[in-house]
């Protein structure tokens, strides 16, 4: 993969905003769940890379989604009873989650929504980064195979 790619160049450019170094497993990493829809787990990134990229390794997979997250370039979506499922739109945005199967689709935030947080019950110089309402159900499959 050329460096020239333009791909990577904005890549490159993302990294840069974050004081992190572009290398080319990061980048495969990042297209990869860049181009899933589906909020995958990291082995479903890693089973989707693997034929094409074989020298980018589970571990480094795994490593990787995790300092893009720390750096929030991408987010993390933690669930109670679930794996770590990885979300490379950043744009502000909501998900439905599927008790059952786990299953997690965008939805956008209402035109004009607002939250505001009760302050009295911030900690003192907390500084919030991001909000997102996870709304919890089951979805059509799940409840037709029930
Ligand atoms: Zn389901
Ligand atoms: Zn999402």
């Amino acid at each position: 993969m050329p460096k020239s790619d333009p791909h990577f160049q904005s890549f490159r450019k993302l990294c840069a905003q974050y004081g992190l170094a572009a290398t080319i497993q990061r980048f495969i990493v990042y297209q990869t769940l860049a181009e899933m829809k589906n909020h995958p787990t990291a082995d479903m990134i890693y089973e989707r890379l693997h034929p094409e990229h074989q020298t980018v390794s589970r571990m480094s997979v795994y490593r990787i989604l995790d300092t893009f997250s720390r750096h929030r370039i991408i987010r993390r979506l933690n669930h109670p009873g679930s794996v770590t499922h990885y979300d490379a739109f950043m744009e502000p945005h909501h998900h439905l989650i599927c008790v059952q199967c786990g299953e997690v689709w965008d939805i956008s935030r209402m035109e004009g929504e607002n939250f505001h947080i009760p302050t009295g019950n911030i900690p003192d110089g907390f500084q919030v980064l991001d909000l997102t309402v996870d709304f919890q159900g089951i979805c059509p499959n799940c409840l037709a195979e029930s």
